[in-house]
């Protein structure tokens, strides 16, 4: 598969599970939170489908196209290893990281703190969606819907 291939399927993995999982998410209180803000394609896609709820971006720099921009209040700056922690106890009712790099290497080193800090800044009941899969003992993972294909995207809801 072609990298434009492999790229097409990431985006669209994304957009239907974060459709698949809104209804659910809509049910529970508390903010979402983005790891990863990226361009802001996925931030935007949450802000139109969560419109009156708090959406929280992180990212080590900014480089989202403008109106996709969160308020200042809502942006938090730098390694999120270090930023999210600080959320931990926050009860997300989603958090969605997309902060895998393809590279293996680097991917193993986020996967040493990355499942702790989602299963930590989760409410109960409170859904995971990550491009990296996530090994905790408080995550449950669920099925993805049809059209995505497994091992491309993680879908956890927190116990
Ligand atoms: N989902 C986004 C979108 O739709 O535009 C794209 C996210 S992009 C693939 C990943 C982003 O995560 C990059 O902007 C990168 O700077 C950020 N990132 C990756 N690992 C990070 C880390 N450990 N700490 C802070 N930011 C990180």
């Amino acid at each position: 598969m072609s990298r434009l291939d492999s790229f097409i399927r990431r985006l669209s993995a994304q957009r239907d599970i974060l459709n698949t999982v809104a209804n659910e998410v809509r049910t529970l209180a508390g903010p979402v939170l983005e790891l990863g803000l990226g361009n802001g394609r996925t931030f935007d896609h949450l802000r139109e489908l969560f419109p009156d709820r708090r959406i929280i971006a992180f990212d080590r720099t900014v480089n989202a196209y403008g109106p996709s921009m969160p308020s200042a209040d809502d942006l938090v700056l730098g390694e999120i290893r270090d930023t999210a922690k600080t959320f931990i106890g926050a009860n997300a009712s989603l958090a969605h990281a997309d902060i895998g790099t393809g590279y293996e290497d680097k991917d193993a080193i986020t996967l040493t703190w990355l499942p702790e800090i989602m299963a930590g800044v989760l409410a109960p009941g409170g859904l995971a969606v990550s491009g990296l899969p996530l090994d905790h003992p408080d995550l449950e993972a669920l099925p993805l819907p049809s059209t995505v294909k497994d091992g491309r995207y993680f879908i956890y809801r927190r116990k």
